[in-house]
């Protein structure tokens, strides 16, 4: 027989290279980049550039129909490419504008590619699937009591869409999200497109990312939802997300970020986002999360009257102070959380002590007191102990918010506040947009210090007791029987994570 059409015969030649390949081929297995934490969590062989998620939600019982793209750059020559995704149906896949085979491998969805892709050249996927909302508790999509909202840290944003699931790949980010008349959907970044409405169609919002952005920090809203629009410090775009039906009574809340940012700009330098709003949504979820450029915050914690508004307040200053700690400054891995959270707990911890409510010394000098259990159940600082099987925030101990907050006060004890306020400074202008670990902070501190301050460091990093405060021989690490609550004496419930 003889093919007489160029285009079955190119289509046969791939089928058979396919096969081949795949006789070849040890079976997929899941891959990951070494992360200490969480060993299967991003992929080796190539740096994502770009990713354009269209995500179609008709609501809380379906899966929504998605198409992923990602932009690529293959670092070495590649027969397979691994990317994390679950909680999904895959319906198609193209490597480089050809169909590849699709298996899931653990965690991973694992593509054979027609052909090997070549090392430092273009990589382009293209992936279509479904992505599921129903019934989790183990991070991605939050179901709230009018749509959707995205919970990823920090392992979790690979049950919504496909992707290198590690901070230490960031991209920039395009939305396409369609959703049913009478919703509406945000996400982070600028809107790229106006919405074209037609009544009882359904609209597509389009937003862009102006920044690199690791994929733990997407954020993707869909809801009954008021998006009021204002103005920060040197023009800075404001914009919130909250329940339509909320908005009058959450107004005078929204109407505090651009104090919040003027203070946190007075201290460690300009904003480093386009835009910026939180994102106030009807879900219990038991924490507040710092997704780029709109931090997400569950309802409760403004309307439900059980908390003083000046910790209000300050966790509004933590989820900010994350936006430069963890999000423009993101870890290289993920025993580096603590330069996210020691950092928005540490402004936290200020905020509420310039509103003369909660001394800075006094919540150190009680979180010294309990460092020396914290270290004991969590792991020290900057080496935590895996979280529990199950308990996917477990990491988010503790020892890794005030526990590491102190790791700071003793910085700032033993160099004095001029030479730290250069560290904060420095630490958030030199590595923005990137990645950065714990490594980068101690020769950075010793930079500016003018001393090496790996010896005095490491104890506070690495140690399994707390070393003496300096400046506060008087504080004893050793727990008395009732040990004195922290930020918890003012308030009822402290939320599990910010
Ligand atoms: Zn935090």
């Amino acid at each position: 027989m003889q093919l007489t059409s160029p285009r079955l015969r190119a289509a046969l030649l791939a089928a058979a290279s396919l096969t081949l390949v795949a006789a070849v081929l040890p079976p997929p297995k899941a891959l990951g980049i070494g992360d200490r934490l969480f060993p299967e969590l991003g992929n080796p062989g190539y740096d994502v550039l770009s990713y354009d998620l269209s995500l179609t939600y008709k609501d809380n019982r379906s899966p929504l129909d998605a198409v992923t793209v990602i932009d690529a750059r293959a670092l070495e020559d590649l027969e397979r490419v691994n990317l994390d995704f679950t909680h999904g149906t895959v319906a198609s896949a193209e490597v480089n504008g050809e169909p590849a085979r699709f298996e899931s491998a653990g965690e991973d969805l694992v593509l054979t590619p027609a052909h090997p892709v070549v090392a430092h050249t273009p990589l382009r996927v293209v992936v279509r699937h479904t992505s599921d909302p129903r019934g989790r508790d183990d991070g991605g999509w939050v179901t709230t009591e009018d749509g959707l909202a995205m919970a990823n840290q920090a392992d979790a944003a690979h049950r919504v869409f496909p992707c290198n699931d590690h901070p230490a790949d960031k991209a920039f980010f395009t939305f396409r999200i369609t959703v049913p008349a009478g919703l509406t959907a945000v996400a982070n970044g600028l809107p790229a497109a106006r919405p074209v409405r037609r009544s009882g169609q359904p609209t597509t919002w389009t937003y862009r990312t102006l920044h690199p952005m690791a994929t733990e920090l997407a954020q993707v809203s869909v809801g009954s939802s008021a998006v009021p629009f204002g103005t920060g410090p040197h023009g800075l775009p404001l914009r919130d997300v909250v329940p339509a039906a909320d908005r009058q009574r959450l107004e005078p809340w929204l109407k505090k970020t651009p104090a919040h940012i003027a203070w946190m700009e007075e201290r460690v330098g300009r904003y480093p986002f386009e835009n910026y709003g939180v994102l106030i949504a009807r879900a219990k979820t038991g924490f507040e999360l710092e997704t780029q450029t709109l931090s997400l915050f569950e309802s409760g914690l403004f309307t439900a009257g059980a908390y003083p508004e000046w910790y209000v307040e300050s966790v509004m200053v933590h989820e900010l102070a994350h936006q430069w700690f963890g999000d423009s400054v993101t870890p290289r891995t993920w025993s580096d959380l603590w330069l996210n959270e020691g950092h928005a707990t540490w402004y936290e911890a200020l905020y509420a002590d310039g509103l003369g409510k909660y001394s800075l010394e006094r919540r150190m000098r009680e979180a010294y007191q309990r460092s020396d259990q914290w270290r004991a159940a969590g792991g020290p600082p900057a080496a935590p102990k895996p979280a529990p099987p199950g308990e996917k925030i477990g990491l988010f101990r503790p020892v890794v918010y005030d526990g590491s907050a102190l790791i700071l006060y003793a910085l700032r004890q033993e160099i004095g506040a001029d030479a730290f306020d250069r560290v904060e400074r420095r630490w958030v202008a030199e590595h923005a947009d990137s990645t950065a670990g714990t490594e980068d902070f101690v020769r950075l501190a010793s930079r500016e210090a003018g001393r090496d301050l790996e010896p005095f460091l490491k104890p506070w990093l690495y140690g399994a007791t707390t070393p003496p405060m300096p400046g506060h021989p008087e504080w004893s690490a050793k727990a008395p029987k009732a040990a004195p609550a922290g930020p918890k004496a003012a308030v009822k419930e402290v939320p599990k994570k910010a």
